[in-house]
């Protein structure tokens, strides 16, 4: 008999099952999927480490979550700096002062913000929609090469019909710096995620390719008590109603040549272009294997957004007032199902960042273990 079933082995179910499993209790760890890692995922590609379920950077300032990780993996420099690419022309993102000195040729920072201010003019009054709020923001010549296509593709919509509370701001550096997070510490586990979830898992039996709600009688007689990290709507057969996810497409390929972008992320802001950025995985880990050698060969990734229907892989959760309605309706099923522990991005159907869900299961692990 297990004390714990740990549905999951991802990020969140990785951790309960190691700090139980540091505690002395017996933990079995179940996946529906053949690999463990859920979302963090990384598979060797020709020596280099392929995010496949969409790109992930480590960010955070939290020191203890930070401290937490490095227990399991040893973390690169990499600091993401993606590049925005409008119609072959190249961008430094976020917006800095060298966005600003490609866009108008600008030296100063007060020649940036009188460019930016003098453009803002454009919009009197309150915007009503997303394209005014942009332009009162940081002004049209950003908006249009930056912002607008990008936008559109994201929701399948014209600016001018998305309602202007999506953008609230829009940071404006006026300094050299192309770091895209605000954050203390930052980098991607040398060796890939898959490596830092092993390491986590280390000792404790997982089984792959066993879904838990196809099989729950049998397993459930496993364990005294279950932590649940799969979506919180199929655990009760949706008879709610399904909640909604924005979705990705991939679509990937292995190049045979060294270099095809020279960056991690390309954003193509441009409407035309159809997908939303390309990732190139080996910028992760600065184009070398794990013994310093340049890698031959490049994998790449092509974005897109796409809508999401039942079945899909669920991506980010949709907090608008009809889906927090109705996850406030299963959440409440869900406190009256003893023994059950729902936890992570789809049991609490919640966009967690890697840091938060770290953050949250550690707590959850201090309440209960
Ligand atoms: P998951 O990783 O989804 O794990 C849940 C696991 O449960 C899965 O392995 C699944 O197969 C399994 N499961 C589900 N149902 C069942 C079942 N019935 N039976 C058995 N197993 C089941 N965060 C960052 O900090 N930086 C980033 O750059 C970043 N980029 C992201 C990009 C994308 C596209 C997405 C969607 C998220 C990103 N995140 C990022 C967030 C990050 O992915 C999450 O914080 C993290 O993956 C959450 O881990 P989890 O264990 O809660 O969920």
């Amino acid at each position: 008999m297990f004390d714990y079933l740990v549905v999951g082995s991802g990020l969140y179910g990785a951790i309960f099952a190691c700090e139980a499993n540091k505690k002395g209790k017996k933990v079995l760890v179940i996946d529906k999927r053949p690999n463990i890692g859920g979302n963090i995922y990384t598979e060797k590609i020709e020596g280099i480490n392929v995010h496949k379920y969409g790109a992930h950077i480590f960010h955070t300032n939290n020191k203890k979550v930070w401290e937490y990780v490095n227990e399991y993996a040893t973390f690169n420099r990499f600091t993401n700096s993606p590049v925005a690419n409008y119609k072959g022309e190249l961008f430094s993102l976020p917006f800095n002062m060298y966005t600003f000195n490609k866009m108008w040729g600008v030296v100063t920072p007060e020649e940036a913000m009188a460019k930016i201010e003098e453009q803002r003019k454009e919009i009197k009054g309150e915007p009503t929609n997303l394209e005014e709020q942009a332009i009162s923001l940081v002004g049209r010549d950003i908006y249009e090469k930056l912002i607008k296509g990008y936008t559109e593709k994201q929701w399948g919509r014209d600016c001018k019909d998305l309602p202007s509370f999506i953008i609230k701001r829009l940071p404006v550096r006026l300094t050299f710096d192309n770091n895209y997070f605000n954050a203390l510490y930052q980098g991607i586990p040398v060796g890939g995620y898959t490596k830092m979830i092993e390491n986590m898992l280390d000792g404790i039996e997982v089984r792959l390719n066993v879904d838990y709600l196809e099989n729950k009688e049998e397993l459930d007689k496993l364990a005294e008590k279950v932590v649940y990290t799969g979506p919180i709507d199929a655990y009760f057969d949706y008879k709610l109603g399904y909640l909604e996810y924005r979705s990705v497409r991939f679509e990937n390929e292995l190049l045979d040549k060294p270099n095809f972008q020279g960056n991690a992320a390309v954003n193509y802001t441009d409407r035309e272009t159809p997908w939303t950025r390309i990732i190139e995985h080996k910028w992760f880990e600065f184009g070398k294997d794990e013994e310093g050698n340049d890698l031959p060969k490049t994998y790449i990734s092509r974005e897109y957004s796409s809508e999401w229907k039942p079945g899909d892989e669920p991506y980010y959760p949709v907090n608008d007032e009809k889906n927090s309605n109705l996850y406030a309706e299963y959440k409440e099923l869900a406190e009256k199902e003893e023994n059950v522990i729902f936890g992570g991005r789809l049991g609490e159907y919640k966009y967690y960042d890697m840091d938060a869900t770290v953050a949250s299961v550690l707590n959850k692990c201090n309440e209960v273990l």
